[in-house]
């Protein structure tokens, strides 16, 4: 397909995930405005990557800081906030911090340590998600659910980073009762958390569901999906 043909074809995407999202939305009693779709580039070159904000999508999401170094600064576009959503290796942290609104992947107590040095030394802020191996599986990253409780009570040591949040991914091997399951567990902590974290943190975002399963997440209460494939059907070689 011709490059005009590719675009529209991305517009179309947009339109019918944006369409479901919001029928999954009202379906729960939500505010469709309420979930914010992240379009997630992995798939995808830089070039490709820089058609989202003319598609109508401003918030993009690599899980490859190497990667989002080199597409965020080929989507010259001021109205756009980049989400990191893979694992940030602490000799990164310096150069990946200036390209991001959002970390959606903050799996350790070293690298909110290691967050917290970088940002307070380069005066910044960071919006921060926590990411939670709610499914248990092995092979994941994230913090155990047996983390977070008392991890809530010590938000206090990061100054720099605004804790906003929970991010997990449904179990791999799973139909949708079982992500919902996740979903629902991922609410119930964060619930339960904010009960203990200090009184100024407000966990407000849910980070759950990707392309197989972010209806399921937003009838479960999703602020944001990180949807990839959906985005790019028809688009990939
Ligand atoms: C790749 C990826 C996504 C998007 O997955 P799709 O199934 O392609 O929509 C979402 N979240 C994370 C953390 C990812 O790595």
């Amino acid at each position: 397909m011709a490059t005009p043909d590719l675009r529209e074809r991305l517009v179309e995407n947009l339109s019918r995930i944006r369409g479901r999202m919001a029928d999954a939305a009202r379906r729960s009693g939500r505010d469709p405005a309420d979930v914010v779709l992240v379009a997630v580039t992995k798939y995808v070159d830089a070039e490709q990557a820089a058609w989202l904000p003319g598609a109508g999508c401003c918030e993009l999401g690599e899980s490859r800081p190497q990667s989002l170094w080199t597409k965020a600064a080929a989507v010259a576009d001021p109205g756009v906030h980049w989400h990191l959503i893979g694992h940030l290796q602490r000799n990164k942290i310096r150069r990946t911090l200036p390209w991001l609104s959002w970390i959606h992947s903050v799996d350790s107590r070293r690298l909110l340590d290691a967050l917290q040095q970088e940002a307070e030394a380069a005066a910044t802020r960071v919006r921060v998600l926590l990411e939670v191996n709610v499914a248990g599986e092995s092979a994941k990253t994230g913090f155990t659910l047996a983390d977070m409780l008392p991890l809530a009570d010590q938000f206090d040591r990061w100054p720099r980073l605004r804790i906003e949040g929970l991010m997990a991914m449904a179990a791999l091997e799973g139909d949708a009762d079982a992500a919902r399951r996740d979903f629902s567990q991922l609410r119930e902590l964060r619930d339960a958390m904010q009960r203990h974290c200090p009184p100024h943190i407000q966990l407000q975002q849910l980070s759950m569901g990707m392309s197989g399963d972010y209806e399921v997440a937003i009838e479960e209460g999703a602020t944001m999906v990180r949807v990839g494939s959906a985005v790019w059907e028809g688009l990939l070689t």
